[in-house]
């Protein structure tokens, strides 16, 4: 039975005109989870929607394992993992033949998998019953139609017109969103000229939980597939189809099937779930910060799906705004804090869309030269593995480094191993459970052996073990945490003030 999107009621609106502290509009994965994130943090928010339920389709499916992290400190760690399709390896095939197969986790000790698969609709779900748990104003059939730069909202509802006043408005509207249209904000980038077929079947299939990518396989001459396990039996299969194609044939079943049943075998029978035909853009705000007004996730940024950062990278929006934006409205941070979300987010979809463009134009090859590197590297990655990394088949989302942000304290002393300031905090197995398990999501420390008293929260660690090797820590060493979880600062044997001095630093204070 396809999945069945539950209906959320909606109500009519009673507070014309009012003024609220945080609205966040567009209530996806990334506007979700970070009014989750701000309601955790005592801050009201009002979340406004245009429709009445999750995304319905197929859209992001691979999140990772940062994602779990974050989706984990705000209480889905154990509802995600269960749900979810674990998958660590990846595989090219050319042809008919395997290239090569590619494992991203690199090393044991960590809780969560490099990724897990579910559709986009099961972590919304999720997403929606902890926001409703944690007191978070869910208007749902409230669609923004404008928005002024002080943050007035216009809002049409089956209920009639409404207007609602944010003293901070967060645009989490999506990649066509009606806030950035409204501010006339330009979106600049590229648009790539390719269409792929994206059918998601259900079927009883014999392969594994893996990536498996395809380049010209005898079953798809001339193009790229892609195939990916998520829950409930649904598998996605991705068909690149080449500009000229007509977008509402390709979507017919008389044609999709075909294709399917081509790459499965005649004996596999399966049902088409969903099929949709995409073309794909990378592009971005100039800045994500209007004043008042933030951008978070597509209504900030957009990527081809080839390396799931679109998600993945809004979700990491979300993770960097939230504890900011919450400070300041708690008064412990001057509003400047705010500023340091551009300069820690901006860099971080630079990073996304170049990974992303690469990805795409080694998937879609546009000229004759652009065909023969691809197919000369693809012959000498199956023999050579130095080859291999040029293949590219999508970079998958990894957790930006924040390495140049102003909320760092540089390190005062050199350190031979371990993640530097800016880094996100890597997880390790400790006697009481797994590390990031056991950090409050606000400032923390860190401490290899007994740290001296600091007013923060200090998890303390034997100065050996997994947890000190990772942390390349020995006896006295203090990592100094954010809220969000990346390093700000860390030393050899810190004083109290030095710790004081990060702590300010890090909330813009000096
Ligand atoms: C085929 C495909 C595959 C993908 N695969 C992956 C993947 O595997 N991993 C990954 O990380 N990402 C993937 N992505 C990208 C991912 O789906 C997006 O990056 C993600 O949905 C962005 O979330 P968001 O909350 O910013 O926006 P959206 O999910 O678009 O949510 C925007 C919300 O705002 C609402 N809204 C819009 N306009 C208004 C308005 N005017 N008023 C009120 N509400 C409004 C919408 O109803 C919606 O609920 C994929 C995308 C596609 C298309």
């Amino acid at each position: 039975m396809p999945y069945q999107p539950p209906r959320y009621p909606h109500h009519p609106p009673t507070d014309h005109g009012a003024r609220h502290p945080v609205i966040i509009v567009g209530g996806g994965m990334v506007g979700l989870a970070t009014a989750l994130d701000l309601a955790q943090r005592n801050i009201p928010v009002v979340l406004l929607d245009d429709d009445d339920t999750v995304s319905i389709g197929s859209r992001a499916i691979c999140h990772a394992k940062r994602s779990l992290e974050y989706l984990s400190r705000l209480g889905l760690g154990d509802a995600l993992l269960a749900k979810g399709v674990t998958w660590n390896t990846g595989r090219v095939f050319a042809g008919e033949n395997q290239v090569f197969a590619f494992d991203l986790q690199q090393e044991p000790g960590h809780e969560f998998p490099a990724f897990i698969n579910l559709q986009q609709y099961h972590l919304e779900e999720l997403l929606v019953q902890a926001c409703q748990s944690a007191g978070v104003d869910l208007r749902w059939k409230h669609r923004v139609t404008n928005a002024t730069p002080d943050g007035t909202l216009t809002i049409e509802t089956p209920h009639g017109p409404t207007t609602l006043h944010a003293d901070w408005l967060l645009a989490a509207d999506g990649a066509r969103s009606e806030i950035r249209r409204s501010l006339n904000l330009p979106f600049v980038g590229k648009v790539f000229q390719d269409r792929f077929l994206i059918a998601d079947v259900t079927m009883q299939a014999p392969f594994p939980a893996e990536r498996w990518f395809w380049f010209d396989p005898p079953f798809h001459p001339g193009g790229s597939v892609l195939l990916h396990r998520q829950a409930d039996n649904v598998w996605r299969i991705d068909f690149q189809l080449g500009w000229n194609a007509d977008p509402e044939e390709e979507k017919r079943p008389e044609n999709v099937r075909p294709r399917v049943q081509a790459m499965l075998g005649p004996n596999t029978e399966f049902e088409l779930e969903w099929v949709s035909v995409y073309t794909f853009r990378c592009r971005r705000l100039e800045n994500f910060r209007h004043n008042r007004i933030l951008f978070l996730g597509d209504a900030a940024h957009q990527v081809s799906p080839f390396g799931a950062r679109g998600g993945n990278g809004g979700l990491q929006d979300a993770d960097n705004l939230a504890w900011k934006l919450a400070a300041h409205l708690h008064g412990n941070a001057p509003e400047s804090l705010l500023d340091t979300y551009d300069a820690e987010r901006i860099p971080a979809a630079d990073e996304n869309i170049l990974n992303s463009t690469r990805s795409t134009d080694f998937i879609t090859p546009k000229n004759e030269a652009a065909h023969a590197y691809r197919a000369a590297i693809l012959e000498l990655a199956a023999n050579h593995p130095f080859a291999r990394p040029l293949v590219n088949s999508g970079r998958l989302s990894r957790p930006a480094t924040y390495q140049n942000s102003p909320l760092n304290t540089p390190d005062d002393t050199p350190w031979h191993a371990g993640p530097p300031p800016g880094t996100p905090a890597p997880d390790a197995p400790t006697d009481e459970g797994w590390l990031l398990r056991r950090l409050p999501p606000t400032f923390c420390a860190l401490s290899f052996g007994p740290a001296p008293a600091l007013g923060l929260p200090t998890l303390t660690l034997p100065p050996e073990g997994p947890a000190a090797t990772r942390y390349g820590a020995r006896e006295g060493d203090l990592y100094f945490l954010r809220p969000d979880h990346h390093i700000a600062a860390r030393w050899h044997r810190p004083t109290p003030a030095q710790v004081a001095a990060a702590h300010r630093r890090a909330l813009c204070q000096s």
